[in-house]
């Protein structure tokens, strides 16, 4: 399965600056050797979905609710996200944790509403640079993989796991190649103890300062099924950099 190179734009730029990313995106992306996908801010998504509609670059939300519909105000269900042209969407990412106290459970109901709506989940864990000082980090990923993903994430349809150690993200400190080694090994073991062979098949991006310097390392790092990117897919250039740094699988 080619690398799949997702870029989630968080909550930066206003309409026209989304929709000039997405051009530079759209106009750097054929021929590569792996899958594009940009997830731009709820209220970009339709701009952007006509920029990048009939190109090789898909589209994602950042988030959405459980609930098909109701009195939640401020979210966005994840029918709302298919309805504009999105196909994927990012759950459970640490900043969505952190500052809204998602839970697993929440993120595991997240992902069946997603895929009931048509999306592919691609679901985020990590650790925090605590838990990582205190030899924790394959615990807590351990129990994050298994509270997070349902049953059938891998057979009635195919998810996509984001290892983003919390301390990576955003802060220029990217884990190094040999601590992506293990985690991803150790997702991948976890992948297969929940889901048996089916385990195998599942991409597990890595996500925490990847950059064009660091990406071709990062991305030839057995387990790595691609990367999800935050500061560096603000630039098309820069994200197109990642991209062509992917394997073809
Ligand atoms: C992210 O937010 O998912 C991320 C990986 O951010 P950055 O690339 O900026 O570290």
């Amino acid at each position: 399965m080619p690398q799949l190179i997702a870029g989630n734009w968080k909550m930066h730029g206003l309409t026209a600056d989304a929709v000039a990313l997405a051009r530079g995106v759209v106009a750097g992306a054929a021929g590569l050797p792996c899958e594009l996908l940009v997830c731009p801010p709820f209220v970009h998504l339709p701009a952007v979905a006509q920029v990048v509609t009939g190109s090789p670059v898909a589209l994602g939300g950042q988030d959405c609710h459980q609930a098909k519909q109701g009195a939640h105000t401020g979210d966005i269900s994840a029918l709302m996200l298919r309805d504009v042209g999105a196909s994927w969407v990012v759950l459970g990412h640490s900043e969505r944790r952190q500052n809204h106290g998602e839970t697993d459970e929440q993120v595991r109901e997240k992902v069946l509403a997603a895929v009931e709506a048509g999306l592919t989940p691609i679901v985020c864990v990590g650790e925090t640079a605590d838990q990582r000082a205190g030899g924790q980090e394959t615990e807590v990923v351990g129990w994050q993989l298994a509270g997070s993903l349902p049953q059938g994430f891998a057979t009635s349809f195919t998810g996509v796991v984001a290892y983003e150690p919390v301390w990576a993200i955003g802060t220029g400190k990217n884990a190094t190649d040999q601590d992506v080694a293990t985690m991803h090994a150790f997702i991948r073991e976890e992948l297969e103890r929940q889901f048996g062979e089916a385990g195998q098949g599942i991409r597990i991006l890595y996500g925490g300062s990847v950059r064009p310097a660091n990406a071709a390392s990062l991305l030839a790092v057995p387990h790595v099924g691609g990367a999800l990117i935050g500061g560096a897919s603000l630039k098309a250039e820069d994200f197109l950099a990642i991209a062509r740094a992917a394997l073809p699988g």
